[in-house]
């Protein structure tokens, strides 16, 4: 049985909480940041156990100084959006793979697992708490769903905490293609690399990004749209761009790498079954870096995107430049595939794999 809420609507001293005005909202023209909203939810791990599920409408939090997800990187996150469809109603999509794999994350970090009804529960009440900041279905924009659990006993040994906070905020965020979809350029890094061989890489944890902010500036100063990561033992392998996994599209087969050290995105987990669904072959597998001269089109796939096709990937180090996409335009597949995808998360297309939850009807 879950508890039944806690509202909580204390405020920090010394902060002033801006309450966004719907009129200020331009739908539109949103970008990827951050926008308060009117309420999210918590839980604390105590003593060994789950407590209460609370209802803040406050965005800061209190903590100690000394938590361990402050020095020692405790600290966990999902994302995932709720889209409001054209038939007028609100839904999310795999709710359950984001905490199966915030639960995986939790066991890489020695953290206690959330529980999958508790999560999925918490996300319905976010998003049904600031229903006045879902974006119109027209805008393109959707509401962003940010779950993180962190660490917060107060200690300086290392060793996992004993305290627990899980909460989830949301805020609306733009169409992530805003002049339509189109192909981006890509960089191969040696210099830098995201997350080690039997690292934390299979893991959404802070971490990871913490280590990819270098090369990730370093591309964007190239004029690139994100870094490209091979595998770190021997830079033989393709594993992910940015924060992004890797598909590749030849002879009606979707290809995309297997790999210790790449998070399991839900995205590509869907697009794998949808190519399949579409009679393409499926592979996960290796892929040399060699390879990517013979893929006729190459994208990345993630929820911000959904796929975010690939123009070309340059290698600064053999000068080679691998490109996708002559004229901009994303390649016929991989426009199949994303419509496919969009359309079931907006109800548009019959949802044949029982991929969405309505929040609100
Ligand atoms: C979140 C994330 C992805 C994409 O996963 P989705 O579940 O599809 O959003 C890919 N790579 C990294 C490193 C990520 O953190």
């Amino acid at each position: 049985m879950a508890p039944r809420s806690k509202f909580i609507t204390t405020f920090a001293a010394g902060y002033t909480r801006h309450k966004t005005k719907m009129k200020e909202i331009d739908w539109s023209n949103l970008s990827f940041g951050f926008m308060s909203t009117d309420y999210n939810v918590r839980c604390n791990y105590h003593n060994g156990a789950w407590g209460e599920i609370e209802v803040h409408s406050e965005d800061t939090i209190n903590l100690s100084m000394a938590a361990t997800c402050l020095h020692y990187g405790q600290e966990a996150f999902e994302g995932l959006k709720a889209y409001r469809c054209p038939d007028g109603k609100v839904r999310i999509f795999r709710a359950t793979e984001n905490a199966a794999r915030l639960q995986a994350t939790c066991r890489g970090l020695v953290m206690p697992e959330v529980p999958t009804d508790m999560f999925v529960e918490m996300v319905k009440k976010v998003v049904r708490l600031n229903e006045r900041f879902i974006p119109p279905y027209e805008s393109g924009a959707t509401l962003y769903i940010r779950p993180l659990l962190i660490g917060t006993t107060a200690q300086v040994g290392v060793h996992p905490a004993s305290d627990y906070l899980f909460m989830i905020f949301v805020t609306p965020v733009g169409p992530y293609f805003k002049g339509g979809f189109a192909t981006n350029p890509y960089v191969i890094t040696r210099d830098y690399d995201r997350s080690a061989p039997l690292g934390t890489g299979c893991y959404k944890v802070g971490g990871n990004y913490a280590a990819s902010l270098r090369a990730n500036t370093w591309a964007h100063e190239q004029g690139y749209s994100c870094e490209f990561y091979l595998d770190a033992r021997e830079k033989k392998y393709i594993d992910e761009c940015g924060a992004a996994n890797f598909f590749g599209i030849k002879d009606n087969t979707y290809i995309t790498p297997k790999s210790n050290s790449i998070l399991p995105s839900v995205t590509n987990m869907s697009l794998m079954q949808l190519a399949e669904d579409l009679g393409m072959r499926v592979e996960r597998r290796q892929i040399p870096l060699e390879e990517l001269g013979t893929f006729e089109e190459a994208g990345a796939c993630g929820t911000a995107a959904v796929i975010s096709p690939i123009e070309r990937i340059d290698d600064p180090e053999t000068g080679k430049s691998y490109v996708f996409s002559h004229d901009g335009q994303p390649g016929p597949i991989s426009t199949k595939l994303y419509k496919k995808l969009v359309d079931i998360q907006y109800g548009i297309e019959p949802d044949e794999h029982g991929w969405t939850t309505v929040v609100i009807e």
